[in-house]
């Protein structure tokens, strides 16, 4: 299993409040105050929406299935994970992975604003609408902002639907158009980092027999 190093740890500590009760996420989370995960700083981040089972479990954020999926994703698109920054709109796993509340949402804002001060990312990968609206203050399905940058005090965000909505259809006949849909926002995302990269891209035929079978 994955472990936060003991620089991470001693970066965060500071920030981290394991009895934070300030939103009612909080009560049924087993990791409370969940933060981010990679290096500080870092020019890219991804920020998604809340912490899963998995990441509730161990305490780090995409160290499941969907993280499993979206890192070969980053990797096939050219980008090193273990150079980009991964944390979540709210610390805390909402109830059955339900949507978190913007009620949720404002009361965790002091955490996701303090490790966005600290990470100091050029550009951030904006996961589902619930982490675009946070960031940006945007708004509306995240499928009809995909495609665009949007830029706010100097860093570059770029929305993307969460690559859990992808992970659901990966028997359905739309994957592989959804897939590259969602590959086409992660190379946005590298461009910015990496200009010089500005390659095509093209899903490959075995995509679906890359999926993670965790
Ligand atoms: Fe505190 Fe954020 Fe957890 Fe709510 S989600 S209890 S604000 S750490």
């Amino acid at each position: 299993m994955k472990q936060h190093t003991q620089s991470q740890l001693l970066i965060w500590q500071p920030l981290r409040r394991a009895d934070c009760s300030a939103c009612i996420l909080h009560k049924e989370a087993k990791t409370v105050c969940n933060l981010g995960d990679g290096p500080v700083p870092c020019d890219g981040a991804v920020l998604g929406e809340a912490p899963g089972f998995n990441e509730d479990q161990h305490g780090i954020p995409f160290c499941g299935k969907t993280g499993v999926f979206l890192r070969r994703m980053l990797k096939d698109i050219g980008l090193d994970p273990r150079k980009l920054f991964f944390f979540n709109t709210v610390a805390c796993r909402p109830p059955a992975n339900r949507q978190p509340k913007a009620k949720e949402i404002k009361a965790c804002s002091p955490f996701l604003f303090a490790q966005l001060e600290r990470v100091k990312p050029k550009a951030v990968l904006v996961l589902g609408n619930a982490a675009l609206r946070a960031v940006t203050g945007k708004k509306g399905a995240i499928t009809k902002a995909e495609g665009s940058i949007v830029r706010k005090d100097g860093v570059a965000y770029v929305p993307c639907r969460h690559p859990s909505s992808v992970v659901r259809l990966e028997n359905e006949d739309s994957y592989l158009f959804v897939l590259q849909t969602f590959k086409e926002n992660l190379v946005i995302f590298r461009n910015i980092l990496y200009p010089k990269k500005d390659r095509l891209y093209a899903v490959p035929e075995d995509a679906q027999e890359r999926l993670p079978k965790c």
